[in-house]
């Protein structure tokens, strides 16, 4: 029998993907120091980024950067357990462990190697590992990779959580979940979470990719704001290439935890440390994010004044405080089309689609930063309400009311469908 070919079947399914409109699609998007980018030989202004409190381009933080590479060159060279593990890393890890009030902290090279890392340590075979439904794809991954029971439950639901541990009594049990969901901006019910975990004996792991830096006191994020200890949260990851504006994670717990990630965690014993001038630039970073409160301050600002002026609009939002403010559009092609349209007004806002987001949940997912201002807003929620108008006005028989109040003639431009991710 002849064996089917893997490269000819990947590319049969990227065609089925792409005739569903749901290819992914590579851009070279150049980027300034601040909150514009350039894509296609058009500056955009960016909805796009998870630089929250605006530090990747921070002058201080570029300047630890390149000052540690000129003096200790680029790559680390080695593993952190062969040599790699420099003194830029340890103070980074010190300094991390002492702000999210934890004995010890661990470098990864990102966020996904430290969650495959964290459940690939701790569990095994026999175990359970229960997940929100909407967690980040590295923490599906991860209990994948490590062979435990995943057992997910309903979004943010603490008695779904608790029906799929009491189905398995007596099994040694990680909870996970993220502290802000990545693509819908809620936060986690972290406390009744604790609590479920304190009683049936479970580990509770956050993985606070987008609350550290932004919730919080000192940004501590999700686990602070909610008043939880090292006791109730035992595995705290955290990510250094979202609202700390530079690359990699840790895992923050007691000295415990960080040996047995130190034995155990493949991805981090198999893999070349970060660069040192990156620890020196998210060290410059955290204490930026740590003492510059206004940075929070005026995200708090402007995620207010997004969601009055959306609600104005009347467009649909997410439950979120936090700096992910995701637009509903329904379907694949209606969120394309909303897409291209705001890129068309000279706003990069991306389409996330399913497999990302549950089908019929396609949306934009607006991210705002502390250094976007008011008028933007305004006008991008300006564009985003001419473009639904538009696409309703295209999907009805006639001109819908809404339709009618479109400011515009640019109706024709917008069109429901695949678009240019066929090409
Ligand atoms: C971004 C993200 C990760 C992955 O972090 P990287 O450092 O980008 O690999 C993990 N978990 C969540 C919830 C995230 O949003």
């Amino acid at each position: 029998m002849l064996r089917p070919d893997l490269l000819e079947r990947a590319t049969r399914r990227a065609a089925e993907r792409a005739a569903a409109g749901g290819l992914r699609r590579l851009r070279v998007a150049e980027r300034g120091p601040g909150r514009h980018v350039e894509i296609a030989g058009r500056r955009l202004l960016s909805f796009a980024s998870n630089d929250y409190l605006g530090l990747a381009g921070h002058a201080a933080v570029r300047g630890a950067l390149i000052e540690c590479a000129a003096r200790e060159g680029v790559g680390a060279t080695a593993a952190h357990l062969l040599g790699g593990h420099g003194r830029e890393h340890d103070a980074l890890e010190r300094e991390l462990a002492a702000w999210l009030g934890r004995e010890r902290a661990l470098l990864f090279s990102s966020g996904y190697a430290a969650n495959l890392g964290v459940l690939s340590a701790l569990l095994g075979a026999d175990d359970v590992c229960v997940q929100d439904r909407l967690n980040h794809r590295s923490l599906l991954d991860a209990a994948r990779l490590c062979a435990a029971e995943l057992k997910r439950y309903r979004h943010a639901d603490a008695d779904s959580a608790a029906r799929q541990l009491a189905s398995r009594p007596g099994a040694a049990a990680l909870l996970a979940t993220d502290g802000v969901f990545s693509m819908d901006g809620d936060v986690a019910p972290l406390r009744e979470l604790a609590v479920l975990c304190a009683a049936e004996g479970a580990t509770l792991m956050v993985d606070d990719a987008h609350g550290i830096g932004v919730l919080g006191e000192d940004g501590r994020g999700s686990v602070d704001e909610a008043g939880l200890d090292a006791d109730e949260v035992p595995v705290l990851m955290v990510t250094l290439g979202k609202a700390l504006g530079c690359a990699g994670a840790a895992v923050a717990g007691d000295a415990e935890l960080v040996e047995a990630l130190v034995q155990f965690a493949g991805t981090y014993i198999y893999t070349t440390a970060l660069p040192p001038a990156l620890a020196a630039a998210t060290r410059a970073a955290l204490a930026i994010a740590r003492h510059e409160r206004w940075r929070r301050d005026r995200l708090g600002v402007l995620i207010a004044h997004f969601r009055r002026g959306a609600e104005r609009r009347g467009l649909a939002l997410a439950a979120s405080r936090t700096p992910i403010q995701p637009v509903f559009a329904g379907e694949s092609g209606r969120a394309l089309a909303l897409a291209e349209h705001l890129e068309r007004r000279g706003y990069f806002v991306p389409a996330i689609r399913p497999p990302t987001v549950p089908q019929g949940q396609a949306r934009l997912r607006v991210a705002l930063s502390a250094l976007h201002r008011e008028s933007e807003l305004d006008a991008l929620l300006d564009a985003l309400a001419e473009g639904m108008a538009a696409l309703d006005h295209d999907a009805l028989a006639g001109p819908s009311p809404a339709a009618r109040r479109t400011p515009t003639g640019r109706v024709r431009h917008l069109r429901p469908g695949p678009a240019r991710d066929r090409a």
